[in-house]
């Protein structure tokens, strides 16, 4: 039976009290019936959460009400507690189809921490394990159960949800169903199935994938009835983006670094080979460090991720084969020292900073040779996978396109990147990226500077590269210089004061600006154009950038949120807490962030209660949780005080 449903007024996220919540009891069909009193009285006692995100809203009703559902919200938006809250209760089984096996566990601890019922069902489990579990089910001990997709086609595990209630089904990172997708995964595909198997249960899909195209195509593929589709906003306010030109890797590694001293933080690097050598240059220095690509062999890729995951190190070196699969939510950095692919790639990759909702710092590190590497990495995956769709290479070059003029653009990057995505973005200064704090400047006088470069390009008579223009335009003594009588040009030395790395960026910037050409494979060869002769010709001027000179040991500025999320927070008990919840999690044998996220303990640091009531108050401390180690902490916290 269907009805018009009144609108609940749920507290916002910057709210009201959960009390104030209106109690509105309406009936769907004859045995569905759910306050939003109930269900805030519930999220408050296992999540300790007494205001909402956006859409968590409407995402929990249409699991409640049974209606189809295709949430699409940023990592960190909170989509777990869409189906997680009404499962609990609705106490009806939920099954929940998750892509990876580590992370279905880290899901299930999570849950039984706070309180909720919660099994897996997959291939890694022991005999016993699985027997356990599936007794459970039977019995409805459990709220919520997690599988893997093929498990959940197998025939005797339909046989047993066959037997069990199931009102509920959730499809995690859903866009592993669409070949649109950036992490396609065919055992997604006989998720199709569903529908037609379960008529009676809603099936509700949830991603952080923004396209379009992938969402009409999770749709079609789940058969999706009559779905509730939510888009949520894809800026990820909490993270500052930098786009800054690549002039010495390793020291602009360090200063990244040494701003997130003792945090966590993932470098991506696009070859293997270059985490390798990053990896050692860093162990070097002393710092800890593990490496992560798919070179490795799967027990050296288990234990570095094990290692990240338990929080037994900070700093993960890697390509971007790491990452689904990494849950850690107080990850303060993501530093690419290269530009990835595409937008949907960048997206995904610094998706994983600050997924607690706390402030954290996304870098690119960018040249202009990029794009030429991208491109030949591109190329030669589609050679070597032989037979692939004709619409790939054009797809993927215009993909990268678009991920070179973000990192050319000068506008806003939150802006940039929200507006790539079909969204507006109302804001005019973030506050939160290169750009809107000012990282970089205009180079002064930058037409002169360009035409003195274009000049010894054709001085050179348009036959060598990047590398000898430079050397020539410096001014250096070299032999390839003296053989071919190049100190003789006028040109040499011409920007004798300039140092190699501004030089390169620049000549990259005028051939990203198409002031300039390279041309050739192998070794590519710097050529003029009729733009690069309008220069010359003084009828076209040019915008160059550079990164501000700041003084010496001077740092960037820090975003808003920043300054924010660290406000009276006494970072002394920080560090103390932290160190508890490692060693309180480590017992455990569970991911810290499962004891309390980061954002618990800055609340804790900064509120410093003095009893647990005064504790219960902190968002993300929830009943079970405050039985467990409401103690424990507070001990902490008050032998602090004492001691400061
Ligand atoms: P997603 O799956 O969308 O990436 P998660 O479900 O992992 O995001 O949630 C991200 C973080 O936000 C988690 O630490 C979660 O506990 C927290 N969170 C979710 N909903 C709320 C809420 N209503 N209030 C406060 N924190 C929340
Ligand atoms: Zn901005």
């Amino acid at each position: 039976m269907l009805c018009i449903v009144p609108r609940l007024t749920f507290p916002s996220e910057c709210g009201s009290a959960m009390m104030q919540a209106r109690r509105i009891n309406f009936a769907m069909g004859s045995d569905v019936r759910w306050s939003a009193e109930g269900l805030l009285d519930v999220i408050a006692h296992h999540w300790g959460y007494r205001t909402l995100r956006p859409l968590q809203e409407p995402a929990m009703r249409a699991v409640l009400e049974g209606r189809d559902s295709l949430v699409v919200l940023p990592t960190g938006g909170g989509k777990s507690l869409c189906y997680q809250a009404p499962a609990v209760y609705f106490r009806a089984t939920t099954v929940v189809v998750s892509p990876l096996i580590a992370l279905m566990k880290d899901q299930v601890d999570s849950l039984q921490r706070c309180g909720v019922p919660a099994v897996q069902i997959d291939s890694s489990q022991s005999e016993s394990e699985r027997w356990s579990s599936e007794h459970d089910l039977r019995q409805g001990n459990a709220r919520l159960v997690f599988v893997s997709p093929e498990r959940l086609v197998n025939t005797d595990f339909y046989r047993l949800l066959q037997q069990i209630q199931v009102r509920t089904f959730a499809i995690d990172e859903a866009h592993c169903i669409s070949h649109w997708g950036h992490d396609f995964r065919p055992e997604y595909r006989q998720l199709s199935r569903l529908r037609e198997r379960f008529p009676q249960a809603s099936v509700h899909a949830y991603t952080a994938t923004a396209t379009e195209q992938v969402r009409r195509d999770i749709i079609t593929q789940l058969n999706l009835r009559h779905p509730e589709v939510l888009v949520g906003t894809f800026d990820r306010p909490n993270l500052t983006y930098r786009v800054l030109p690549r002039l010495d890797l390793f020291k602009q590694v360090e200063e990244v670094l040494a701003r997130h001293d003792g945090e966590s933080g993932i470098i991506y690097c696009p070859r293997r080979r270059d985490v390798d050598d990053l990896t050692t240059a860093l162990l070097g220095r002393k710092h800890r460090v593990v490496a992560y690509h798919a070179g490795m062999s799967s027990e050296e890729r288990h234990a570095a991720q094990e290692a990240f995951r338990t929080e037994q190190v900070d700093l993960v070196v890697a390509t971007v084969a790491f990452g689904m699969g990494i849950d850690r939510s107080n990850v303060r950095f993501v530093l690419h020292t290269a530009m990835p692919k595409s937008l949907e790639h960048y997206q995904q990759e610094t998706g994983r900073a600050g997924r607690d909702g706390l402030e954290a710092e996304c870098v690119l590190l960018f040249s202009g040779a990029d794009f030429f590497t991208q491109r030949s990495m591109i190329e030669k995956s589609v050679q070597e996978a032989g037979a692939v769709d004709p619409g790939f290479l054009p797809s993927a070059l215009k993909h990268l396109d678009d991920m070179t003029r973000y990192c050319r653009g000068a506008i806003c990057r939150h802006r940039a990147l929200v507006s790539y995505f079909g969204q507006a973005y109302a804001t005019p200064n973030c506050n939160a990226c290169d750009i809107c704090l000012g990282d970089t400047e205009e180079v002064p006088d930058a037409t002169v500077l360009a035409q003195k470069i274009l000049s010894c390009v054709a001085r050179v008579k348009e036959s060598f590269g990047i590398n000898h223009v430079v050397g020539v335009l410096r001014g250096e003594n070299t032999d390839t210089i003296r053989r071919r009588g190049h100190e003789q040009l006028t040109t040499f030395g011409l920007l004798k004061g300039q140092t190699k790395a501004d030089l390169r960026d620049w000549i990259y910037q005028l051939i990203g600006q198409g002031l300039l050409l390279q041309v050739g494979e192998e070794y590519p060869l710097l050529k003029l154009n009729e733009a690069s002769w309008q220069v010359m010709r003084g009828q076209r001027k040019v915008r160059l950038i550079q990164l501000v000179r700041r003084k010496q040991g001077e740092k960037p500025l820090l975003s808003r949120t920043v300054e924010a999320s660290w406000e009276g927070v006494d970072q002394e008990l920080f560090e103390k807490l932290r160190q508890l919840r490692r060693s309180l999690a480590n017992a455990a044998r569970v991911p810290p962030y499962v004891v309390f996220n980061d954002a618990v303990l800055r609340q804790l640091a900064r509120l410093r209660p003095r009893n647990l009531t005064h504790m219960r108050q902190v968002p993300g401390i929830g009943d079970a949780k405050l039985r467990d180690y409401g103690k424990t902490f507070l001990e902490a916290i008050l032998e602090h005080d004492a001691r400061s």
